[in-house]
């Protein structure tokens, strides 16, 4: 920590309230912050998961596009969703800041800090995940560099793989798909309304700002390990096309998706049909939950209050394929699809 920062408190600014207190007793924390590490204690029986995400303005948030309280979500809900995958809970998180000297020295650039640890704390607050430790340094470079670490916990043996789907399992996602790239369109073509508070509660209905303040899908991801209904799972951050493609690559099988199945956000079905379907199938950033089941599972309409849709089936081979409305077959590639030749 430089003096700088130091001054700044910051260390002490990004405590939660629940953690924030010396002392003060948080499930899965021994000790937080103030010592040269943090204690954590898993429920008995259960696994350790740890996932870490940079989120490096310029490339992950931008300060004209994104508010400072949708980058500080954002960052927080990258490796959260990264634990929901897995269908762990969440035990703590870690944050380590590197900030532009102009930023520290500046008043409009500590209003934009204090926003963003009000973005990530207010998330933090919604799945009660304390901030257990982090580091603060002045950034060599001008712009603003966060990483975040989560640390989660699930039953031993139980937390969900990419590498389990076989031929035959139904293809499954929560939610809605090309909401976060929509909005990203938006915010680009200064359409969008820079909303600066998140949403939290109602999960039922669409997120009205998927890409400013998405939902990471931690309850669903715990309800599949509850129920032991996923043969795999991951979130998608790349696009699903994208995403399939590990997924299938890790358990060694392909898919075929239905076009009309995918749940299409209404922010992306604004665009028209042929580009909302590009969006929901290519744009990234939806943080909703990719998983297949094995056939005759009886699959809830909702998981953890989050609509689930079938999409499509798991097939033997390596190929991805798109059947659309027509009934045309294309074969889908990360971020894109080309028509099968007629030959073929
Ligand atoms: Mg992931």
């Amino acid at each position: 920590m430089t003096k700088l920062t130091k001054e700044l408190g910051l260390i002490r600014r990004i405590r939660t309230a629940e953690a924030g207190r010396p002392g003060a007793a948080v499930r899965g924390v021994v000790l937080g912050i103030g010592d040269d590490c943090a204690i954590l204690r898993p429920p008995r029986g259960h696994e350790v998961l740890v996932t870490t995400d940079f989120s490096l303005e310029g490339r992950h948030f931008r300060r004209n596009w994104h508010t400072a309280e949708s980058a500080g979500h954002r960052t927080l809900a990258r490796g959260l969703s990264d634990l929901a995958a897995m269908g762990a809970k969440p035990l703590a998180a870690f944050l380590s800041l590197a900030l532009p000297p102009e930023m520290l020295r500046s008043a409009a650039g500590r209003r934009w800090l204090d926003g963003f640890l009000a973005g990530l704390r207010g998330l933090a607050a919604e799945f009660a995940v304390p901030l257990a430790g982090g580091d603060t340094s002045e950034s060599p470079s001008d712009g603003v560099l966060a990483d975040i670490v989560l640390v989660g916990s699930a039953p031993a043996g139980k937390a969900l793989r990419r590498s389990g789907a076989r031929a035959g399992d139904g293809l499954y996602v929560t939610g809605w798909l090309g909401g976060a790239a929509a909005e990203l369109a938006m915010l680009e073509r200064g359409e969008g309304r820079l909303a600066k508070r998140g949403r939290g509660g109602k999960l039922a209905v669409p997120n009205p700002h998927p890409q400013l303040y998405p939902q990471p899908r931690i309850a669903a991801g715990l309800a599949l390990v509850r129920r032991g209904m996923a043969s795999a799972a991951m979130d998608l951050s790349d696009g699903l096309s994208s995403d399939l493609a590990h997924l299938c690559r890790a358990s060694g099988v392909g898919a075929e998706i239905i076009g009309s199945a995918l749940p299409i956000h209404p922010l992306a079905s604004k665009a028209g049909e042929e580009d909302a379907l590009t969006l929901a199938l290519h744009g990234g950033e939806d943080y909703e939950l990719l998983f297949t089941a094995r056939t005759g599972t009886r699959m809830p309409r909702s998981l953890g209050g989050i609509p689930v849709a079938r999409i499509g089936t798991v097939v033997a081979g390596g190929l991805l394929t798109l059947v659309d409305v027509d009934g045309r077959r294309r074969r889908l590639k990360p971020g894109g699809w080309e028509h099968f030749a007629a030959a073929k």
